[in-house]
């Protein structure tokens, strides 16, 4: 019989977070949620806090605004029984039991410790930051082209896609059912892509592929919204403009792993391993959810499916080494 109170902590607070935290708290575990002050340059509710509608996740038949999804799975957590806490989790050491760990609000020597740690750290996007960017963001500028590209904006208008590899090849694909045009730039003279991915770009009557061309500025209109982009070629320094009511980034995510870093098993591309059909790590009683270990699906639901795993594996973890 153990004599102390079991500590289980979940961190991040996107859909796999909140999902992780309301299943712990039904299943009575009390989960402490540190939901980030501004952790990783993301507000608190995660990546979905930076879009507009949101009109994929089921149950919202109407779509939802992502802030209002977000604040809705909060209040759901909270209710559950779920302790938020507004604040970032600065280091993690794992190298002993329990688990330790401090916050940026708390000071140095304030060291937590955890028995078992859900990590739901989540990714981010990688963007140019081009002149234009901020100001046409969500309103012809996306990073994310399954989310947004069904949105009216972009039905029958031309589109470009940056990047050259699989998955820039895949979301100009999914982008010819709704623009008349997808034009994808890249920067060096071949792509990334597999053969496959790229035969059935270049193949595509819908697609131009320019190489050796990077984007330079986003420009729009009166309405607000974006409507071309200078680009640039490497090889010439010649310089167009090209219509484009859309710009989509495809050029990669960067999962939020530098807490965990060297401490636990990460694929060539930063992402956490996890245990094939689970959510458990190389480390027992760390569980990950959600996009910090999914570099193929990364939606909302897909990360709240994670999370749910997660909270189960963690739960039948503390049944099985604490008697929980
Ligand atoms: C612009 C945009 C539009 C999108 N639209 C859709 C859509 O329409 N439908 C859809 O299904 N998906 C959409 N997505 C994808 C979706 O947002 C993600 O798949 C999902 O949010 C991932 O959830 P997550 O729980 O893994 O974490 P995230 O949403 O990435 O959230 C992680 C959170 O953890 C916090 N955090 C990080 N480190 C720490 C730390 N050390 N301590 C405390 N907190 C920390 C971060 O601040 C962040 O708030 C969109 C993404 C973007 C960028």
């Amino acid at each position: 019989m153990h004599s102390r109170i079991i500590g289980l902590k979940v961190i991040g607070s996107g859909p796999a977070a909140h999902t992780a935290a309301i299943y712990l708290a039904r299943a009575e575990l009390k989960p402490v949620l540190y939901e980030g002050f501004m952790a990783n340059n993301v507000a608190a509710g995660g990546q979905l806090t930076t879009t507009t509608d949101v009109e994929n996740f089921p149950g919202f038949p109407q779509g939802i605004l992502g802030q209002e999804l977000m604040d809705k799975m909060k209040e759901q957590s909270v209710r559950c029984g779920t302790e938020v806490i507004t604040d970032t989790v600065s280091t993690l050491d794992l190298s002993s039991r329990p688990f330790k760990y401090t916050t940026e609000f708390g000071s140095e020597s304030n060291v937590h410790t955890t028995d078992a740690v859900v990590i739901a750290t989540g990714a981010s996007a990688r963007r140019l930051h081009l002149p234009g960017e901020e100001q046409y963001w969500q309103k012809g500028v996306s990073a994310c082209a399954v989310c947004d590209g069904a949105v009216p904006i972009f039905r029958n208008k031309p589109l470009v896609v940056i990047g050259g590899g699989d998955s820039a090849a895949e979301e100009a694909l999914f982008l010819t059912k709704y623009g008349s045009h997808v034009t994808v730039l890249v920067r060096r003279d071949k792509l990334r892509a597999s053969k496959t991915m790229a035969n059935r770009l270049l193949s595509n009557p819908k697609v131009t592929v320019k190489f050796t061309t990077r984007p330079v500025e986003i420009r729009g209109d009166d309405t607000g919204f974006m409507n071309a982009l200078l680009v640039k070629s490497t090889a010439t320094g010649a310089e167009e403009v090209i219509d484009a009511n859309g710009l989509f980034y495809a050029i990669g995510h960067d999962p939020a792993t530098s807490l965990v870093k060297g401490q636990l098993e990460t694929d060539a591309d930063g992402y956490i391993v996890t245990k094939p059909g689970t959510s458990l790590t190389n480390v027992e009683g760390v569980f990950a959810a959600g996009d910090v270990q999914d570099k193929k699906y990364r939606q909302a639901i897909t990360s709240a499916g994670s999370g749910c795993m997660a909270a189960l594996d963690a739960e039948k973890y503390l049944a099985e080494k604490f008697g929980e």
